[in-house]
């Protein structure tokens, strides 16, 4: 099971905006750069790439950019300031229990982002392996990615109709469907469920509560 984080296991409810305003105030003296990009479904280092040339500032600063912004992001991203999605605890202790299921991340956040964010809810040990943003690209790239570090960490050639992407935005849909695995998408975030329902997911749940029909919807597909 690849895990997309915002919106699908937390809502950093504007924290990681915030850190990145922070940073960039910090690094370049620009105070909201970031307070009109578009976030959902999306990789971090593409829209820092449209923040950076908008402000036609020193993209050799990345760097600095970044730090500050794990600095920012460190006290940004406390469990007051942000919220863990009903149900996400659960399925990731059901799914470690079956043993047949393998829990990664497949994120478009930077992995110190992402670690800093998932560290708030303790949620790190759940996730020993994933793929993140490292550059620039497409989602499907970097679900690609996380694919090919969990095959490694696991040890398990796992085919494209093994990999359940779980992800709450269009955009995770889209990307599943480029790389013919199944998704799974939940209506805690980006997309509202009408939306998500238009793309037609493999599965389509108001949010994680919903345990027992993805675990059903789970097995129904394992031996098919
Ligand atoms: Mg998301």
């Amino acid at each position: 099971m690849l895990w997309d984080i915002d919106g699908t296991i937390l809502r950093a409810k504007g924290a990681g905006r915030r850190a990145m305003n922070q940073a960039f105030a910090e690094t370049f003296g620009i105070e909201g750069a970031f307070d009109d990009v578009v976030m959902h479904g999306r990789i971090d280092l593409d829209f820092i790439a449209e923040v950076f040339a908008d402000h036609e500032v020193d993209k050799r600063k990345l760097e600095d950019f970044l730090f500050a912004y794990y600095r920012a992001l460190q006290k940004e991203a406390t469990p007051e300031n942000m919220e863990l999605l009903p149900g996400v605890v659960d399925v990731l202790q059901e799914a470690e229990r079956r043993g047949y299921l393998y829990n990664a991340l497949g994120t478009g956040n930077v992995e110190v982002g992402a670690r800093i964010k998932l560290d708030a809810f303790d949620l790190n040990h759940f996730f020993p392996v994933g793929g993140f943003c490292e550059r620039p690209a497409h989602r499907y790239e970097v679900l690609d990615n996380a694919i090919e570090q969990a095959k490694a960490y696991y040890g398990i050639e796992f085919a494209p109709r093994d990999v359940i992407v779980i992800g709450d935005t269009v955009r995770d849909i889209e990307a599943a469907r480029k790389l013919k695995v199944r998704v799974v998408a939940v209506a805690t975030g980006g997309s509202r469920y009408e939306e998500l329902a238009a793309h037609q997911p493999d599965l389509l749940l108001p949010d994680l509560l919903e345990q027992a029909r993805l675990f059903a919807w789970i097995e129904e597909h394992a031996s098919a």
